[in-house]
């Protein structure tokens, strides 16, 4: 039997700002000012370096943008830490005002996030410039619709690099209604199990699909909108458990990540299928 969502507690999301796991203020500012520093660095090193995706003037405008983005005229690049958080101040405002109305109409209705790896998608260390959001997030929706999965469906895409095997993974972050589809997310569970049977390191078992009901929604939907991306390590508990561990990407690696965001700006990287309805209060 699964908890009840607390209507009381969640009608308090004017907190939303001081809940831990979103940077506050303060860090982003510093985030950014190291983003900006590594990038002119990064820039300066490659100059004159033939067959570069993102040259030192790309990287220096870039630097430029993150250097001038102010509260009263913000960049809105994916790129940018403080940006980024506005961002997911103003979303998840607006997701729990829409679960508060949910459940104002009907206490029962149950929500979940979902997480879906796309290990046969992996690509190479440089090679996700040339990934395509637009054509992976087209077969999303296709996976979704085919999957029976009704109403609204918000999230993101986000990729992770692994330091073995040297390949980047990409992935979903999805949130949306249980109540009512969950005989859809066992349909999708098992086609994403089809999809992605392999797990790009060998005798890792492959986990495609995860689903989760929403209990704490200040934790759960708090993974929605990081678009993050960072080096993942493995290593062995004492007990000889694995486990994964998040890094800084490398420098050269890290700068051309944050051009490749910049490039595609931050609504490539966001999934609304059928979402007006949760987005109303807001800009997206
Ligand atoms: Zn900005």
């Amino acid at each position: 039997m699964s908890k009840k969502l607390n209507l009381k507690e969640l009608q308090f999301e004017s907190w939303i700002e001081e809940w831990d796991w979103i940077y506050n203020y303060y860090d982003a500012a510093i985030e950014d000012e190291y983003r900006v520093d590594v990038l002119r660095k990064t820039a300066d090193s490659i100059y004159l370096e033939p067959y570069v995706r993102y040259t030192t003037g790309y990287m220096h405008e870039l630097a430029d943008k993150l250097e001038f983005c102010t509260d009263e005229e913000p960049c809105k690049s994916p790129a940018c830490k403080r940006c980024v958080r506005m961002f997911q101040i103003e979303i998840y405002r607006s997701i729990l005002r829409s679960i508060v109305h949910e459940l104002e109409r009907d206490p029962d209705t149950r929500f979940c996030a979902m997480n879906i790896v796309q290990y046969s998608r992996a690509v190479d260390a440089y090679g996700f410039v040339d990934y395509d959001i637009k054509a992976d997030k087209t077969r999303l929706g296709k996976l979704l619709f085919n999957s029976k999965v009704t109403g609204p469906v918000l999230g993101a895409f986000e990729m992770d690099f692994h330091k073995t095997p040297q390949k980047w993974l990409g992935h979903y972050h999805l949130f949306a209604r249980l109540s009512g589809n969950e005989e859809a997310i066992a349909r999708l569970s098992g086609k994403v199990g089809k999809l992605h049977p392999e797990h790009i390191k060998s005798n890792v078992i492959a986990r495609p699909f995860l689903v989760q009901e929403i209990q704490d929604p200040r934790k759960q939907i708090s993974y929605l909108y990081k678009l993050g991306f960072n080096e993942v390590r493995d290593f062995k508990t004492p007990n000889r458990k694995r486990r994964t561990k998040k890094y800084r990407l490398e420098e050269r690696l890290f700068c051309n990540y944050l051009c490749w965001m910049y490039e595609m700006g931050l609504k490539k990287f966001l999934v609304r299928r059928k979402a007006s309805v949760w987005l109303r209060h807001s800009n997206f």
